[in-house]
C-alpha cells in the first residue's frame, strides 16, 4: 500500500510503526458554526480511509480533536451575548449530528481541547523549560529560531515566512513567525489557571498535547485539509519535535484538496457557504458521499447542486443492482466467482494506491455492469459472492442506503389486504399474512372494529 506524504512530496510504501496497528489523527472542527461541505469532504474521505484500512486488516486507532476554545468561538459568543463555551457545546452536538447523518462512524475518540487543559499546560511548560518558548506580557510564544526545521512541511524558509502575510503581527514577539502557545486572559474571555496566570491555549498546542497523550511523540498518519498545512501543521511539528527531540513526529502527512462552489472559493465573506444539513435536506447522504469520493482526495472538487443531480443516475445504478441481487435466491453452483473476485482485486489495487477512490468507484461500476448483464445466469454461489462484495463496498464507502422503509405504512397495507381476503373468504391468504407478520414479531389481533397490530 502506498500513501502520498506532503512532507516528502512522494508516494511512500505504508509501513506502520507497530505491526498492523495504525495511529491516525485528523484535525477536527472549530465548533462555532454548522459544519459545511468542505468539512464533509475531509471527514468523509478520512472515514473511508479508516474503514478501508480496517477492511485490509489494520487495527486503526482514529483520534480527532475538537477545538472548543478559540477566537472565532469567543467572537460569536460576544456577538450573540452568550457564553462562548455554550456556543462550542452547541456546535459540538451539531457536528456529531452531521457526522452521524453522513454515516461517519470510524472515529475512536473525539477529544475536545478543554478536556485536556492539564496536558496542554504541561507541554508548554516543558517547551519553556527547554528554551523553546518565552513568556511575554500577553502570553507564551514558541521561538521559531530555535527550531531549524521550521517550514519543512510547507516547503518554505523562515525568510519567506517573514515576508509572508499569514503570520500574526504582535510587537511582543521576537520573530514574526513566533506563535502563541498560551494567551493570557482578556476581559470577558473564558480562562483556565496556569503557571503564567489565567488564560487559554493557542490553537496548535491542543493537537500535539492530545496526540502525545494518546499516541506518544511519534505516530503514523496526520490528516487534515490542505489549508491547515501552514501555519497549523508546521507549528505542530515544531512543538512536538522540539519537546520530544524525536523526528519525525508523523510518517505520513495527508491533506485533502480544496473544495470550491461553482469555481469560487467558499467563505463566509463570499456568502456562498453550504452547510452539510442544507445538502442533506435535498439529497441522500450516500449520494453526497458518492459525489465526494468520485474525486481523488488530493484533487480540487467543485460542488454544485446541479452536479449532484448529474451523478444521481450512475449512483442509483449501483443501488438498484444491489437491491435486485439481494432479493435473488438460487441454490445452484456458481460459474462467475473468479470474475467477481477480479473486480474486488481491481478495487483493492486502486485503494492501495494512495486511496484512489475515483478508480475504485470505476471498478464498482464495472462490477455493477457485469452483475446486470449476467444476473439471470448467475448461480447461488455467484449471488452470495456478489452480495458479499456489495456489503464490503458499503462497509468502506457507505454509498448504498439502507432500505428506509416506512414500516408502519407497509403493515397497514398488509392489514388492508388481509381484511379484503377475509371478506372474500380467502382464508389461506389472510392466514399467510398473519403468520408471516408473526414470524417478524408483529402480532395481529382481530377486534370488533377491525384489526390492531403490535410489536412483540
Ligand atoms: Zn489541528
Amino acid at each position: 500500500m502506498k500513501i502520498y506524504d506532503t512532507l516528502s512530496r512522494e508516494k511512500k510504501e505504508f509501513i506502520p510503526l507497530e505491526g498492523r496497528r495504525v495511529k491516525l489523527f485528523v484535525c477536527g472542527p472549530t465548533v462555532y458554526d454548522y459544519s459545511h461541505i468542505g468539512h464533509a469532504r475531509t471527514y468523509v474521505f478520512f472515514d473511508t480511509m479508516a474503514s478501508y484500512l480496517r477492511y485490509r486488516g489494520y487495527h486503526v486507532f482514529y483520534l480527532q480533536n475538537i477545538t472548543d476554545i478559540d477566537d472565532k468561538i469567543i467572537n460569536r459568543g460576544r456577538n450573540e451575548g452568550r457564553d462562548p463555551l455554550d456556543i462550542s457545546m452547541e456546535y459540538t452536538i451539531r457536528y456529531f449530528e452531521d457526522m452521524a447523518s453522513l454515516r461517519i462512524d470510524s472515529v475512536n475518540i473525539y477529544a475536545p481541547a478543554t478536556y485536556y487543559m492539564d496536558r496542554i499546560i504541561d507541554q508548554i511548560l516543558r517547551l519553556e523549560k527547554m528554551g523553546f518558548a518565552y513568556e511575554t506580557e500577553d502570553g507564551v510564544y514558541f521561538n521559531v529560531l530555535m527550531f531549524k526545521d521550521y517550514g519543512k512541511l510547507s516547503h518554505q524558509s523562515l525568510d519567506t515566512i517573514r515576508a509572508g502575510a499569514r503570520v500574526e503581527v504582535n510587537e511582543n514577539k521576537r520573530h514574526p513567525a513566533d506563535f502563541a502557545l498560551w494567551k493570557k486572559r482578556k476581559e470577558g474571555e473564558p480562562y483556565w489557571e496556569s503557571p503564567w496566570g489565567d488564560g487559554r491555549p493557542g490553537w496548535h498546542i491542543e493537537d500535539t498535547a492530545i496526540t502525545e497523550y494518546y499516541f506518544g511523540p511519534q505516530y503514523d498518519i496526520h490528516g487534515g485539509g490542505s489549508d491547515l498545512i501552514f501555519p497549523h501543521h508546521e507549528c505542530e511539528i515544531a512543538q512536538m519535535e522540539s519537546v520530544s527531540g524525536k523526528k519525525p513526529m508523523v510518517n505520513y502527512w495527508m491533506h485533502t484538496g480544496l473544495l470550491t462552489i461553482k469555481q469560487e472559493r467558499m467563505g463566509k465573506s463570499m456568502g456562498n457557504v453550504i452547510n452539510i444539513r442544507d445538502i442533506l435536506e435535498k439529497f441522500e447522504p450516500e449520494l453526497l458521499r458518492f459525489f465526494l469520493l468520485s474525486s481523488h482526495y488530493r484533487s480540487p472538487v467543485d460542488f454544485s447542486y446541479e452536479k449532484m443531480e448529474e451523478i444521481r443516475q450512475s449512483w442509483e445504478k449501483i443501488v438498484i443492482a444491489f437491491r435486485k441481487i439481494s432479493k435473488m435466491e438460487k441454490e445452484s453452483n456458481g460459474r462467475f466467482i473468479n470474475e467477481i473476485r477480479r473486480f474486488k482485486g481491481m478495487l483493492i489495487d486502486s485503494m492501495d494506491d494512495d486511496f484512489n477512490t475515483p478508480e475504485a468507484i470505476s471498478s464498482i461500476q464495472a462490477f455493477v455492469n457485469f452483475v446486470n448483464k449476467n444476473m439471470e445466469e448467475m448461480g447461488g454461489e455467484d449471488i452470495i459472492e456478489s452480495i458479499k462484495f456489495f456489503n464490503e463496498i458499503d462497509s468502506i464507502f457507505k454509498i448504498i442506503p439502507p432500505e428506509r422503509v416506512a414500516e408502519e405504512k407497509i403493515i397497514d397495507i398488509l392489514l388492508k389486504v388481509r381484511q379484503m381476503a377475509r371478506e372474500k373468504k380467502m382464508y389461506d391468504i389472510s392466514d399467510y399474512i398473519r403468520e408471516k407478520l408473526r414470524e417478524n414479531n408483529i402480532n395481529i389481533e382481530d377486534i370488533q372494529e377491525g384489526q390492531i397490530w403490535y410489536k412483540k
